[in-house]
């Protein structure tokens, strides 16, 4: 029997421990604060941001709320992310993205100071993953390792085959993969004879953004999967990249969608404005 990796279970094990370290820091007078941007109404970032303040209020982090109209120029929003920047009570900057078309991304991320960068998209940011120094990691990858430790899987000499090479979640998860010392692989849409490169995985990460596209083809006898996917299905039911009843019977451990991947991600955020604290005053 595949163990089934409890993501609800885990997350809310982490944001425990984060609510102790709030209310500690909270007695040497340091309030923790997030501010959060949304530029137009899109609804599923809408959800996102309620999902992401109420994390903050159940860790005990303030959160401090721009809801900017659609029509909000590109320069409106760059001089609001300076004046957060420069404010010492706000630790933590987070643009929820996408932006509307009009407003260069990269700018924006690039904008933030790397400082106050918890999302871990800054270049700094991102530079200083892959050269080993301290920084701010994304925040779905920094969850996928914490599952696996936190499930006890070993990682170290580990094949690690990890399925996607975006900049949010492939590229940094190899990175971190790197830095637990497992051997890794990356894989993507050019790839050749992909089940065979998969097939050799005892740890195989998916995100490739595709609806139960693993099957069990694609995997080892024992190996561990974890999806990073998310879809709505036909019926509206939502799943992963791994079809999971495909792939359960041959894993040793497997992350269901929903409750895998999905609720590490805003723990791993709420992790990240607590290590701000620590990343701006070094
Ligand atoms: P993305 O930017 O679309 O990247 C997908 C990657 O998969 C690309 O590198 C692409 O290769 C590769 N790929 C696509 N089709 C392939 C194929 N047939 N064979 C091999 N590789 C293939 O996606 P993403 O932002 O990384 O997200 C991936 C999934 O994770 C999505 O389902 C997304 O919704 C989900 N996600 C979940 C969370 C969470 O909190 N749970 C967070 C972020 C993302 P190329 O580079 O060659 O195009």
């Amino acid at each position: 029997m595949a163990q089934i990796i409890d993501g609800k279970a885990i997350s809310l094990e982490i944001k425990e421990e984060l609510k102790e370290k709030a209310e500690a820091y909270k007695k040497e007078g340091i309030e923790v604060t997030l501010a959060v941007i949304q530029v137009g109404n899109d609804p599923a970032s809408t959800v996102y941001v309620g999902n992401k303040k109420k994390a903050c209020e159940f860790v005990g982090i303030r959160s401090l709320s721009y809801e900017l109209p659609e029509e909000t120029t590109q320069e409106a929003l760059l001089d609001t992310i300076k004046e957060l920047n420069e404010r010492k009570d706000v630790n933590g900057i987070l643009v929820q993205l996408p932006l509307p078309k009009h407003i260069n991304e990269d700018l924006v991320i690039k904008t933030i100071a790397p400082e106050k960068d918890v999302d871990g998209f800054h270049p700094q940011s991102v530079g200083a993953l892959s050269i080993g120094q301290k920084g701010f990691v994304s925040c779905t990858p920094a969850g996928v390792i914490q599952l696996l430790k936190r499930s006890n899987i070993e990682i170290e000499g580990k094949e690690c085959v990890v399925l996607g090479r975006s900049n949010i979640v492939g590229k940094p998860m190899a990175m971190l993969m790197l830095r637990e010392n497992a051997t890794v692989t990356i894989c993507h849409s050019k790839t050749k004879n992909l089940q065979e490169v998969t097939r050799r995985a005892d740890i195989l990460i998916v995100a490739l953004g595709k609806p139960r596209f693993i099957t069990s083809d694609y995997v080892k006898e024992g190996a561990v999967v974890i999806d990073v996917g998310i879809h709505r299905d036909e019926n509206n039911k939502l799943c992963g990249d791994v079809d999971f009843d495909s792939v359960e019977g041959k894993v040793s451990a497997i992350t269901p969608v929903p409750g895998g991947v999905g609720p590490m991600t805003i723990a791993m955020l709420m992790n990240n404005c607590m290590e701000s604290v620590t990343i701006q005053n070094q």
